[in-house]
């Protein structure tokens, strides 16, 4: 069985799909640490950068894909997924504002998307599988199962992450992770490449005014519904 749930910027759809792949035992795929992963392989490599606006060196970056090599690893004593990047734990970097900043101009590179949905499709051998994303129900597995569209509004979405980002010790503005979140959502619904939608058999999950522990329990229920 394939969950797919997709939607906006920090609209807490990995908290989801984490809370979802605990309690059923399905497999949890983050396909956006995919995307942050190769945003900092270009960044480190200067391919990427922000002067006023983003620039991005295409033809390096199209020139080494294929050498980017992502997987993930659960860290036995947290319990947490990491993201590796050519045999590096990357999790934290890939979650500074910085490579946030970046990531949704590598992710409109039509070149970048192909070899990223190829590769999030192998990981439907490995059974049951949730994953969470901005193109999961409409291109990557437009027949999946179960497909929810998360949302909620940008305050809320920007302050969630604000607290996230300041319980892991970044130093941020709440002005800066919010401009950062309606980039993202612009950049994300009207690139050309798979631009973010509501697939249209997707149920919409508001989660603006849920607790964690509502949001969880309503989709659990309603996959239970689904598998009766
Ligand atoms: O989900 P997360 O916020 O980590 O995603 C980071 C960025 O990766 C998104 O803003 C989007 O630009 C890109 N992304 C994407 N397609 C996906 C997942 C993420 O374009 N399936």
């Amino acid at each position: 069985m394939i969950i797919a749930i997709d939607g906006y910027s920090s609209c807490g759809k990995s908290t989801i799909a984490k809370g979802i792949a605990a309690a059923l035992n399905f497999v949890y795929i983050d396909t956006g640490a995919m995307y942050r992963a190769v945003t900092l392989y270009a960044m480190q490599r200067g391919w990427v950068n922000m002067n006023n606006d983003v620039r991005i060196n295409q033809e390096q970056l199209a020139h080494s894909i294929d050498d980017i090599h992502i997987h993930f690893e659960v860290n036995p004593e947290t319990k947490t997924q990491q993201t590796f990047l050519n045999g590096k734990n990357v999790e934290n970097k890939i979650r500074s504002l910085e490579v946030a900043d970046l990531v949704s101009e590598v992710s409109k590179l039509a070149f970048v998307r192909k070899k990223m949905v190829a590769l999030q499709q192998t990981y439907a051998a490995c059974g049951n599988i949730v994953m969470d994303g901005r193109d999961i129900g409409t291109v990557v597995f437009p027949h999946a199962e179960c497909k929810f569209f998360v949302t909620a509004t940008t305050q809320v979405r920007a302050q969630r992450r604000y607290d996230e980002l300041l319980a892991k010790g970044e130093h941020v503005q709440l002005a800066d992770v919010l401009h950062n979140i309606e980039q993202r959502d612009f950049i994300d619904s009207t690139r050309s490449e798979s631009p973010l939608r509501k697939a249209d058999d997707a149920v919409l999950v508001d989660t603006s005014n849920m607790t964690r522990e509502e949001q969880l329990t309503w989709i659990l229920s309603y996959i239970t519904q689904y598998r009766k």
